[in-house]
């Protein structure tokens, strides 16, 4: 059954039924699902919630629909990873990865696409359609699939090869725009309202769509045995999910499901985690207004190899801002070449290759370590949202092979030579490398 009571209005506080509504009929504020967590207290519980499926379903009643049949492709409960190597490397304690590269179609879209037309069948939407900067696009024909519905999904024409092809795979509709990705949104909103019985992600169902997010804060907390994070950082597109990772895990003190953490009581407004944001330089306007204090959010044009970010008017900017300043958090911001260099360490350091967007996350929790806004005496969650296999073009040719050679030993003695510690840490591996290799070879 769903708990949930209205729609809200987050500007004015009218409350509309839950149908496929986004923005308030009186000032336009945008809509939010609201529960009766007085109904859910004491009913929804750890043991419940340990009794359902290994995917983001397990949370169901913590989500604004009925939930029986799920759309899914069973997207969530992916690998919490505790990251000591990376730690080291950026000057951390205890420091964990959200693995949500190992999502149905590589990326975190798949909660709340699962959750938008879970609620879209709910409402007897017979088509699923989305602006798109690449993820969304992959994640919404799949799941459309998955439920039989047609979908058609709009994205920008400069798009990275693997996120086209990848949608365009499963059939449905896909129309490359000629324009950026604030273009396309444009164009979808006039056509929500041209074909109001299409289920429109990002539009009209939005609201529903929005709440997936929630499950990585969920999930962490279950994860972590049912304990906060002190400091989790997370990627700024339209700021849907940094906001709603925070809404998660408010919801699990108010029901009782965590404590607030230690010096916090369940009413502290600090908290109850301190939530950070990550933007590349190149589209980063909510990082902008955080740096200089300012009270709204500017829009840009995007202009960086971290496309799944690159919206220039961020939806829920705002409300993004507003969270990391009630938190204590910070948002950061850092090059292209930062944003590659992230994604190498998170690779070469705990063996997750992250897209761009992972790139973004990392590479600014380093910055924010450095810079002591995240301590060493803090539990940390970095959230990395997004697979490398996506985004493979932003290396151009800067990675490949460490040489080309002839299959002669000598080349390889001649190729690995001073890439490898001749001596101590490394040594015992590559030796029982290739040393296997010999034997296979051998025998
Ligand atoms: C869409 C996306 C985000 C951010 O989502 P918003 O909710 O719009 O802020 C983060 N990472 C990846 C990989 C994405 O595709
Ligand atoms: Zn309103």
């Amino acid at each position: 059954m769903s708990y949930v009571l209205t729609l809200t209005c987050r500007e004015c506080g009218r409350t509309y039924p839950p149908e496929a509504e986004h923005a308030c009929a009186f000032c336009f504020g945008p809509l939010e699902a609201t529960y009766d967590y007085d109904a859910m207290t004491g009913r929804v519980t750890r043991e419940a919630i340990a009794a359902g499926p290994l995917d983001i379903w397990r949370y169901a009643d913590l989500l604004p629909v009925e939930g029986h049949g799920p759309v899914s492709l069973g997207a969530g409960c992916t690998p919490l990873v505790r990251a000591d190597r990376l730690a080291v490397e950026i000057g951390l304690g205890e420091l964990w990865v959200k693995d949500d590269t190992r999502n149905p179609t590589g990326s975190f879209k798949d909660r709340v696409v699962s959750v938008a037309l879970t609620k879209a069948r709910e409402l007897g939407f017979k088509v699923a359609a989305c602006a798109s900067t690449g993820n969304l696009a992959n994640s919404v024909a799949a799941h459309a699939a998955r439920a039989g519905m047609q979908s058609v999904v709009l994205i920008p024409s400069d798009l990275e090869q693997a996120k086209v092809l990848t949608t365009a795979v499963f059939g449905g509709k896909l129309l490359a725009v000629d324009g950026n990705y604030d273009d396309v949104n444009r164009l979808c909103a006039e056509l929500a309202s041209e074909y109001p019985d299409w289920a429109f992600v990002n539009v009209n169902v939005r609201p529903y769509y929005a709440e997936g997010s929630k499950t990585l804060a969920f999930e962490v907390a279950e994860q972590l045995g049912w304990e906060l994070p002190d400091h989790v950082v997370a990627p700024i597109a339209s700021g849907a999910q940094l906001t709603k990772i925070d809404k998660g895990f408010r919801e699990l003190v108010r029901l009782g499901l965590v404590s607030p953490l230690a010096g916090h009581d369940a009413e502290d407004p600090a908290g109850p985690v301190r939530v950070s944001g990550a933007q590349a330089d190149g589209c980063s306007p909510v990082a902008a207004a955080f740096a200089s204090g300012a009270d709204h959010v500017r829009p840009v044009k995007p202009s960086t190899i971290a496309k799944s970010l690159a919206i220039g008017n961020p939806a829920d900017g705002w409300y993004a801002l507003e969270v990391v300043r009630r938190t204590g958090g910070a948002i950061g911001s850092v090059s292209d070449a930062e944003i590659l260099e992230g994604i190498r360490l998170l690779a070469r350091t705990e063996g997750i290759f992250a897209e761009t967007a992972g790139g973004v996350t990392i590479a600014t929790l380093a910055k924010l370590a450095r810079e002591g806004v995240i301590r060493d005496d803090e539990r940390v969650v970095a959230y990395v949202t997004g697979n490398g296999l996506k985004t493979v073009e932003a290396f151009g040719d800067t990675a490949g092979p460490t040489a080309t050679i002839r299959p002669r030993l000598e080349d390889v003695t001649a190729a690995l030579d001073g890439h490898l510690t001749t001596a101590g840490t490394t040594t015992g591996p590559v030796a029982g490398a290739v040393a296997g290799t010999t034997t296979e070879q051998a025998s």
